[in-house]
């Protein structure tokens, strides 16, 4: 090129490309200066390069990024003092855009600037979705003149030689009417922020500021917007714990002190680096998630790292920083490609053998930190086999006085006293130690463990290790009476009379407190409580899990059903009995005297009626086998009316119904100011 003002054609295959970049990717307009600054980082750095090995002899001098805005001229201006460009490099990198199938592929990546532009190395042309004008001042660090590149979106451009004295490029942008925003302080700041905090060459945005008579005045001094050595970058024999604490709250200034952190380096067979914090999860989890900063180069690219690695890591925070992420296609490319599963697997390997050294060498330590662990333990191994297969050795169980078990330990621990008949082992949990406490202690005074398992999903996470644990159950302790929680041999026998028993059914009955519950008699240790509510573990389970994962929805709309299971074997309830006996004893046993003669009527019409089919019957018969099941249930409810009148006479059997519920946090409102007001009045009889 002479010095002339010359004219050319960029040389794309699509005539259109500039409308087409203005079109489709305004959605992510601020990148533009994120890839201005990244190829002034890449031209500073390959200086560097050049000067190390002694192909670049002159002064590197003050290497320093300069970003300013005139609003006046309305411009934006990105200066390195890089490399630079020969007239033949701007031919060559800037006119010459490989830019096949572009139409196709626009059309795929509509939505997805970020894969239009790294696709086609559009980097500096994204400049154009901002400007209406882009001029490149560019002097190389090689001989030559310095050279003026000028384009006005169209695919024409201008390039002529200039004066410039210093090597490095200027790149201009005069910004469009829509763009106005770029030539805001508040707004440049933001996305420099965002996009390079942690650039490894000194980036400055105007001037230091200093209060002057109680008013803000700018210094000379450069002000630098980063920070170019990063803690990751650095090695961690170099670093302190001190030093990974800061970096932490440089990164996430407004979030509560991490528990532990890793630091990540690998040069082979790919490039990571990257720092990752622990933070305390509890209850809140979905808030936590996704804050994992991804850098490719100290450029910060995304801070979703979903699809990258495996969902349970992303509740971990920190940054992960590698040139190796193909971060510029979509991101169900991104799972299928080799280099990130590799990636992603070393990632979960490191985590757990991080956990494993710390519960290796500090278990006191690991143990106080648990609770804060455990939902991102317990959701890797729920999710990832991998994790499981490393964590189940460091993973703790915590039972309800707060000791923590490793699996191993506790399958030890319960093996002689909690194996059943069938030879299952039965693991005992609560979910609530105060709302379960009558049922933990009563498996207490077993000599039971209880396991204390009152996470957010523990009820998912039980049912994993059930899977996993050989011939293993996890039973809640309100699932059932005590003795058949775990089922052992020996039974004991009942002490309540059947007859009395099939009384005492429907009077419960009558009192209980609503649907859903069903009265059954247990023969049960005296010393055990007269009336217990107990929940099916099963049907509990189906129904906390299909909460949980919204699918499943039979088991979600099924009501609660819950048992009142009578000790047939407590005195209050024999005595109980006995009281019954005496005051409607002979009414019912009236009724049953009816009844029986009915049902050997109902015997003696089937005796005639059995070898005939439904159709073969006749009206007359038909009528009568009607007759006799409707007398049938006719005394049966006025049977159980007479019984159940003795509920109304005697208090206890609502009192005893009343202590079942309350013992289980199920007494509230109007029921329980009945209660109240009952004791009051039973206490004032005695
Ligand atoms: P990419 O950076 O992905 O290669 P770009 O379109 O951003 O694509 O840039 C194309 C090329 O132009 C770069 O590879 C580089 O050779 C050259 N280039 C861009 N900006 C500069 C700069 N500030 N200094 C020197 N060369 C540059």
């Amino acid at each position: 090129m002479e010095t002339t003002k010359q004219q050319g054609t960029i040389n794309v295959t699509s005539e259109n490309i500039f409308p087409i970049i203005k079109k489709f990717l305004y959605s992510d307009h601020e990148i533009f200066l994120r890839e201005l600054v990244s190829n002034a980082v890449d031209a500073t750095q390959k200086l560097k390069t050049l000067a190390s090995v002694g192909e670049f002899k002159g002064e590197l001098g003050d290497l320093t990024i300069r970003v300013s805005i005139d609003p006046k001229k309305k411009t934006l201006t990105v200066s390195d003092r890089g490399i630079g460009m020969t007239a033949k490099e701007i031919d060559k990198y800037i006119n010459q855009i490989a830019f096949s199938g572009a139409e196709e592929f626009m059309k795929k990546y509509k939505k997805d600037a970020n894969a239009i532009i790294g696709h086609f190395g559009l980097g500096f042309y994204s400049s154009f979705m901002v400007s209406d004008k882009v001029e490149i001042v560019t002097k190389s660090h090689k001989r030559g003149k310095a050279v003026r590149w000028s384009c006005k979106g169209t695919t024409d451009y201008t390039i002529e030689e200039v004066d410039r004295e210093d090597r490095g490029t200027d790149i201009i942008l005069h910004l469009d009417k829509e763009s106005d925003e770029f030539l805001k302080e508040e707004r440049i700041n933001e996305i420099l922020k965002k996009y390079s905090k942690f650039l490894p060459v000194p980036i400055a945005f105007g001037k230091k500021k200093e209060w002057k008579d109680g008013k803000q005045v700018e210094t000379d001094e450069d002000l630098i917007i980063n920070n170019t050595e990063p803690a990751w970058t650095k090695k961690p024999a170099d670093l302190k714990e001190e030093d990974y604490a800061a970096f932490y709250r440089e990164i996430y200034p407004m979030s509560e002190d991490p528990l532990f952190h890793i630091h990540l380096n690998v040069d082979y067979p790919f490039n990571l680096t990257g720092i990752l914090y622990f933070p305390k999860i509890r209850n809140n989890w979905e808030v936590q998630k996704n804050k994992i900063q991804l850098y490719a180069n100290q450029v910060f690219v995304t801070d979703s790292v979903e699809g990258i690695v495996p969902d349970f890591l992303t509740l971990l925070h920190g940054v992960i920083d590698s040139p190796d992420i193909p971060l510029n296609v979509s991101r169900s490319y991104l799972q299928s490609d080799q280099n990130v599963k590799k990636i992603s697997a070393h990632i979960t390997k490191k985590v757990a053998d991080r956990l494993k050294e710390i519960f290796t060498s500090d278990r006191e330590q690991f143990e106080s930190k648990w609770d804060d662990l455990k939902l991102f333990i317990n959701y890797g191994m729920l999710t990832e086999e991998k994790f499981y297969d490393k964590a189940k050795d460091f993973a703790l169980l915590k039972n309800v006085d707060g000791k923590y078990f490793t699996y191993d330990e506790y399958k030890k621990l319960i093996k002689e006293n909690q194996t059943d008949q069938e030879k299952n082992l039965i693991y005992l949990y609560a979910s609530d130690k105060e709302e379960q406490f009558s049922y933990i202690q009563a498996a207490r005074d077993k000599g039971y463990d209880v396991l204390l398992m009152d996470g957010q999903f523990d009820t998912h996470f039980l049912n994993h290790l059930e899977t996993k644990f050989e011939s293993s159950h996890f039973i809640r302790v309100d699932s059932d009476v005590v003795d058949k929680l775990i089922k052992k041999e020996q039974t004991l026998e009942s002490k309540l009379d059947k007859t009395l028993e099939g009384w005492l059914q429907p009077v419960f009955k009558s009192q209980l407190p609503g649907e859903g519950y069903y009265v059954t008699f247990e023969a049960l240790d005296e010393t055990q409580l007269p009336i217990m509510i107990t929940q099916s573990e099963w049907s509990r389970r189906m129904k906390e899990m299909s909460k949980l994962t919204n699918g499943m929805n039979f088991y979600k709309d099924l009501p609660d059903s819950y048992n009142l299971v009578v000790n047939s074997n407590h005195p209050l309830i024999l005595s109980l009995a006995g009281e019954l006996k005496d005051s409607k004893g002979e009414t019912a046993a009236r009724f049953e005297e009816e009844m029986k003669q009915i049902k050997s009527d109902q015997e003696s019409l089937e005796q005639l009626l059995k070898d005939k089919k439904y159709d073969e019957l006749t009206q007359e018969e038909k009528d009568k086998r009607e007759e006799l099941t409707k007398l049938l249930d006719e005394k049966t409810a006025e049977r159980d009316a007479a019984l159940q009148a003795f509920a109304g006479e005697q208090p206890v059997v609502s009192q005893l119904i009343d202590l079942a519920l309350l013992a289980t946090n199920k007494l509230t409102g109007e029921s329980l100011d009945r209660f109240v007001k009952r004791s009051v009045s039973l206490l004032g009889k005695q």
